[in-house]
């Protein structure tokens, strides 16, 4: 699979070493572990674009100091959390990615890894939270990315033909435990995610409990208008609706 993360080089430690674009202690706000006080580890870059991206600065423009895996471990516990998450971006398009895992599990943190589901790696993952991306994602000269100005350039072509590795995405419910996450922005994206749930349930089960529907919106306003939709699928396909807790509590600020 391409994988790109466009991250501008600069000082990059020796050994393993990731772009880090924030980390920060705070409340995870979506899916089954809402609401449990985690150290968030942000990376740059990303190989997909979505329109609606909500870390705008890790994937249309990556920003990220790179820092030592150990220097990394350090920092986080500096936090009195025992739960860590690595998001991005994408961050498993960075093999050391596995190695930061890999240490945080030995000191004996829960990991969960925000993932697009496009790249498959092992590593000590115990909570893999998946958000495939569905067709209504893709940038498009008439839907550029939310909150910012960069030309969609030749992405809504790169985005469409990489948002979805099926071999990828089975082999992570395969191999970990699972919430499949997807980003709905209305009633007319359910027929796309059946349609790829039973594609992945050919090889592999996905509980439904494990199938989460979350309203897309980085803002409250944005949220006012997408949840009641989204609730109300939830409940009519047997679903589980997740809330964007940090986006209620605090609205679009960083480090949330
Ligand atoms: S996959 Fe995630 S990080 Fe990448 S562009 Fe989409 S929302 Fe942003």
């Amino acid at each position: 699979m391409p994988v790109t993360s466009h991250v501008e080089e600069g000082e990059r430690p020796e050994g393993p070493a990731l772009p880090v674009n924030e980390l920060f202690c705070s409340l995870q706000g979506e899916g089954i572990l809402n609401g449990v006080p985690s150290v968030f580890i942000r990376t740059a870059g990303c190989n997909l674009r979505c329109w609606f991206c909500d870390s705008y600065h890790t994937s249309w423009e990556p920003t990220g100091a790179w820092d030592a895996v150990d220097a990394i471990v350090e920092r986080v516990a500096e936090y009195d959390a025992e739960h860590v998450v690595l998001t991005g971006g994408e961050p498993l398009i960075h093999e050391s990615a596995v190695h930061l895992l890999d240490e945080l599990a030995a000191r004996g943190y829960h990991t969960t890894v925000e993932t697009n589901g496009t790249i498959h790696r092992e590593a000590s993952i115990d909570l893999a939270s998946v958000s495939p991306k569905l067709s209504s994602s893709t940038p498009t000269p008439e839907r550029p990315p939310a909150g910012g100005d960069e030309p969609v350039g030749d992405w809504p072509e790169r985005h469409e033909r990489d948002r979805i590795d099926i071999d990828a995405l089975r082999a992570l419910c395969r191999d970990y435990d699972t919430q499949l996450k997807f980003v709905v922005t209305g009633r007319e994206d359910m027929a796309e995610i059946e349609s790829l749930l039973a594609r992945v349930r050919e090889a592999v089960a996905v509980p439904d409990d494990r199938v989460l529907l979350m309203p897309e919106g980085t803002t409250r306003e944005r949220l006012a208008e997408t949840r009641g939709v989204v609730a109300e699928l939830a409940l009519e396909h047997g679903y589980r609706y997740t809330p964007r807790l940090h986006v209620d509590l605090w609205n679009d600020a960083p480090e949330t």
